[in-house]
């Protein structure tokens, strides 16, 4: 796991500050969480080997509005360029501003998932009197942060420019002002109406002390004032902040050259995406944090962001296969923490993922279990999962299964896609009309097994493969007539799972309405010839692998015909159906040995079939005939009887 290299990689005896950050500037997105639980999986790392460390993390509400919230009213405009901190909450909002409205929100879902991090607010920072010292030796510095950043992004600044801004003491803003001139103790400003695109400044000019709060330093300057002043030795940050020249550089550069400090250990992380689209809090797309922490129980959540290596993207999609995907990886690391099987990466994996780190043993309950029942009609879905627990649920187990039926039923609710979903039909649905003779023979075989097996997941799963096999149908067709039968569409959950969770007798009754078929149709779709049959006995593990042969006749008639009449056969084929078994599995493959048309007498097309049979067996297995286990005297007759026209 990436945490453990990392954590082997710092040095020994150093106590660790951890820090992370984020501009309260609207609903924080769900990608905001990357950063977070990647700084917390570090932490936990750290607590988890007993070495010293803190993890911080600062709301930035000292910053300027530089843009509209998405779901601000436009009346909010006015405050742009001010700090976030000093513009009021929105209407109807308990928060004290509006800096504090969105960060609480956010805030909760740390709390949900047990996020370990110690908050500050950089408007206590200033206010404070914590970044004083700080703030003097950077604007006695000022020359040097004007070279470095004309050495790095070639942009010269005016000799008389200071790195700070003032709270404008005429309109409050932030954004606005710049500072030209710093004696020690006050800086001179101006509240420019044209400094920047997003906000109008007042064209005040003042003299103000820089420090307890007046203003605030340039984010750049501001980011490389925590790391002194904090102590911080690992600050992860977004790849875009990370290339070579970009604001981590100058950071860098600004902490080495004013402070003479060496910067933090990075972790650069690339985003997270929802469906491949980059994600982005101030225009509001996409979900926020609290809508994902109101969906995914936490433990997936922090799974979500924590597993992959932070150098790779997270494509997060809400689509079935995504979700089940996820859910049973997770479940599948637990199975293997309670089987003792798990490795130390996977340990280290679920100690950064779940909510309760020391990893006290808990029985997940599927996902798709819970989607399914919450969408068969008339289920008691706690006493379904007890009875598959076959115990009660400890009350760990019950919060974890609470969760997962809320995610579930969100999921249903509001995301999943109508293929997704299914719906129980609880009448014969017309679309099972479509299904092919061999699947309706298969649903025909399948109706036949079931009665000997246990009604639960695996036996029935098990059941439904080992009738398609001795159709032979390839399993996906196979499920594709159940589905139709059952739910009227192609697809759906685990076909045996889907069984468990129905009556034995609706199922039955079920099958057995879609189980007519015609035998002519059904044998010309399934049956091959002779040719492709040996060349099969050839390559496979030949005639030792024939478990049985059953000769089989399917003919076409009429209704009024006795089959003993000379001339009641009118067309059909002699077929020989040879039972094989490849790794304690039978197969059934039906060879057409011949075929007849044009009302043949019954005994000169037994009598031709007997023949062929001889000569069919013959080649296969030369003198081990005798071996072969058939009944000439069991052959089976499929009738299929024509209707009368005119
Ligand atoms: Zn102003």
């Amino acid at each position: 796991m990436w945490t453990t290299k990392l954590v082997n990689s710092l040095k020994k005896d150093q106590y660790q500050v951890i820090n992370d950050s984020k501009t309260p500037s609207g609903r924080v997105h769900v990608g905001s969480l990357r950063g977070v639980l990647i700084h917390d999986a570090v932490y936990r790392e750290l607590k988890n080997r007993d070495l010293p460390g803190i993890y911080l993390y600062g709301i930035d509400d000292y910053d300027p509005m530089d843009g509209l919230p998405a779901d601000a009213p436009e009346d909010t405009r006015k405050h742009m360029g001010k700090p976030l901190c000093n513009i009021p909450a929105p209407e109807g909002s308990g928060a004290t501003d509006m800096a504090d409205h969105y960060i609480s929100e956010f805030l909760a879902v740390f709390r949900e998932l047990d996020v370990g991090a110690r908050i500050y607010r950089m408007r206590d920072v200033y206010r404070g009197g914590l970044f004083n010292d700080a703030i003097d030796t950077i604007l006695r510095n000022a020359h040097k942060v004007r070279a470095i950043y004309e050495d790095i992004s070639g942009a010269r600044r005016p000799d008389h420019w200071h790195p700070f801004q003032v709270i404008c003491e005429n309109c409050g803003r932030i954004g606005t002002t710049e500072v030209f001139s710093f004696d020690g103790n006050k800086v001179g400003y101006h509240c420019k109406p044209d400094l920047v695109t997003w906000a109008r400044g007042c064209d005040h000019r003042g003299e103000i002390s820089p420090f307890d709060g007046n203003g605030k330093l340039p984010w750049k300057l501001e980011w490389a004032t925590k790391w002194h002043e904090f102590g911080i030795t690992i600050e992860g940050a977004g790849k875009d902040h990370c290339t070579k020249g970009g604001s981590r550089d100058v950071a860098g550069r600004i902490l080495k050259e004013v402070f003479g400090e060496e910067p933090p250990r990075n972790i650069p992380y690339e985003f997270f995406l929802v469906q491949g689209a980059k994600m982005s809090s101030s225009k509001g797309l996409g979900s926020s944090a609290r809508d994902m922490a109101d969906f995914l129980p936490p433990e997936i959540l922090r799974f979500l962001m924590v597993r992959t290596d932070p150098k790779k993207a997270v494509n997060f999609s809400t689509d079935g296969a995504y979700m089940l995907k996820t859910f049973n990886e997770h479940d599948r690391l637990l199975d293997r923490l309670a089987q003792g099987t798990a490795t130390e990466d996977q340990t280290t994996l679920l100690r950064a993922t779940e909510l309760d780190s020391s990893l006290s043993a808990y029985t997940p309950v599927s996902f798709q279990l819970i989607t399914s029942l919450l969408q068969i009609p008339h289920v008691d879905l706690q006493a379904s999962i007890r009875s598959r627990m076959g115990r009660e649920p400890t009350p760990k187990e019950n919060r974890h299964i609470d969760a997962r039926i809320k995610a579930a039923a969100y999921w249903l609710a509001n995301i999943a896609s109508d293929e997704d979903k299914f719906e129980l039909q609880e009448t014969f649905p017309p679309i099972a009309e479509k299904n092919s003779p061999a699947q309706r023979y298969f649903i025909a075989t399948l109706k036949d097994r079931l009665p000997s097996i246990d009604w639960e997941e695996d036996s029935l799963q098990t059941a439904i493969f080992d009738a398609a096999r001795l159709t032979p149908l390839p399993a996906k067709t196979a499920f594709e007539a159940i589905y139709r039968l059952f739910l009227a569409k192609t697809d759906g959950p685990r076909a045996g799972a889907l069984f468990s969770y129905l009556a034995r007798d609706f199922v039955m009754e079920r099958l057995n309405s879609g189980d007519d078929y015609s035998a002519i149709s059904f044998i010309t779709s399934v049956a091959i010839p002779q040719d492709e049959f040996l060349a099969r006995v050839a390559t496979d593990q030949g005639p030792a692998s024939i478990r049985k042969i059953v000769p089989e006749i399917y003919v076409k008639t009429t209704l009024d015909a006795s089959l003993n009449d000379p001339q009641a056969y009118k067309t059909g084929f002699c077929i020989l159906k040879f039972l094989t078994e490849d790794k304690n599995r039978l197969f059934a493959t039906r060879v057409i040995v011949s075929e007849f048309a044009g009302n043949e007498e019954v005994e000169a097309i037994r009598s031709e079939f007997e023949e062929k049979i001889t000569a069919l067996l013959m080649e296969i297995v030369g003198k081990r005939l005798e071996a072969l286990e058939m009944d000439m005297a069991g052959m089976r007759v499929e009738v299929e009887f024509e209707e009368e026209t005119g």
